[in-house]
């Protein structure tokens, strides 16, 4: 009696309660007033899920219009082309759409929200067609927008409420580290952490602040060709205890390993760090003019080491854009240089 579609989707006949000589006899009709709504007339198509009609307007021609609007054929399809309505009507689409929706409510029958029980209210024929073909293809369930939104909403507060406590947790694991740094001496650094940290500084421009420097990832400049290199600069400031990790850093950036015994690892590029304070009751902006000092006392053997260094990570950036130009693969070309 009832088809199935190629959409599962139980497509049936609406025929107007009144007047209609013959009503099919797989569909049902009763009346309902509901006063809120000022709904004059119901009709309810059996079928599942199927448009039901709320009326809320007794005039013949819109009645008609509405109803011929959401009839569905039993092969699944529309009745009725929109445009042949719209040439019967005289009217555009949108005026045509407007009419319908001023002239009655329109529901799904067989679909409820599955948290409050609210049928989904639609508009037009592609609202009902997609959430009709949601509704399916989600297991037979639907959520309203309303309760959507609630969900959205207590996704978000959870998410904060486990930021929050991962930032407490991260902040009890650095703090100690942090308050444990020893103090150094910018002004007697090797050349090569001078000259790391020095750029590390200027690259990070307005990302340093005083003794915090934020994660790479944010600064706007590149402090290397490659971010192999920009790594092995922070973690080398990092070893030798010039800087250390934040406990401001954002907790995604760490994997806490064993919360009890202190273990974690962390992305150098995605954490923040804190510079060590100056000997010497120096003021953390005189760092700039003491790593000056030091790599103005050049030294040869470390500058050429420097250099090959920037050099070879300039290499692998260009080679790299390369690879990706002419699709070859980057690993591959690397492994057959000589
Ligand atoms: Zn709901």
């Amino acid at each position: 009696m009832i088809k199935s579609s190629e959409y599962t989707l139980h497509f049936c006949c609406a025929t107007r309660l009144r007047g209609s000589p013959a009503a099919p006899n797989h569909l049902q009709f009763f009346s309902v007033q509901l006063e809120h709504f000022k709904v004059l007339r119901v009709i309810r198509m059996i079928c599942h899920p199927a448009p039901i009609l709320c009326f809320l307007s007794d005039n013949e021609h819109k009645l008609d219009m509405c109803t011929r609007y959401w009839s569905m054929a039993e092969n699944g399809t529309w009745a009725e082309k929109v445009t042949m309505l719209q040439e019967e009507s005289g009217r555009s689409q949108r005026e045509l759409l407007a009419l319908i929706a001023a002239s009655c409510r329109t529901y799904i029958n067989g679909i409820r929200c599955h948290e409050c029980g609210e049928r989904p209210e639609v508009g037009t024929r592609q609202q009902f067609i997609a959430i009709s073909k949601a509704f399916i293809s989600n297991r037979h369930l639907h959520r309203c927008n309303a309760c959507a939104q609630a969900a959205q909403a207590r996704q978000m507060a959870d998410v904060a409420a486990e930021e929050g406590r991962k930032k407490v947790q991260l902040s009890e694991l650095l703090a100690p580290i942090e308050a444990r740094m020893s103090l150094v001496d910018y002004g007697a650094l090797e050349y090569t952490e001078a000259f790391f940290l020095y750029s590390a500084l200027l690259a990070a421009g307005e990302c340093w602040q005083g003794r915090h420097i934020m994660s790479v990832r944010v600064q706007p400049q590149n402090l290397a060709p490659t971010a192999e290199m920009a790594t092995a600069i922070y973690m080398r400031l990092y070893d030798e205890g010039i800087i250390a990790l934040s406990s401001c850093s954002s907790p995604k950036a760490f994997n806490v390993v064993d919360e009890a015994a202190g273990k974690f690892t962390f992305s150098p590029l995605e954490v923040a760090w804190t510079l060590a304070l100056p000997k010497n009751d120096m003021p953390i902006e005189g760092i700039l003019a003491s790593l000056e000092k030091v790599l103005a006392q050049r030294d040869p053997a470390t500058i050429t080491q420097l250099w090959s260094m920037v050099a070879e990570a300039e290499c692998e950036r260009y080679f790299g854009e390369l690879c990706t130009r002419y699709r070859f693969s980057k690993e591959v070309v690397f492994e057959i240089a000589p």
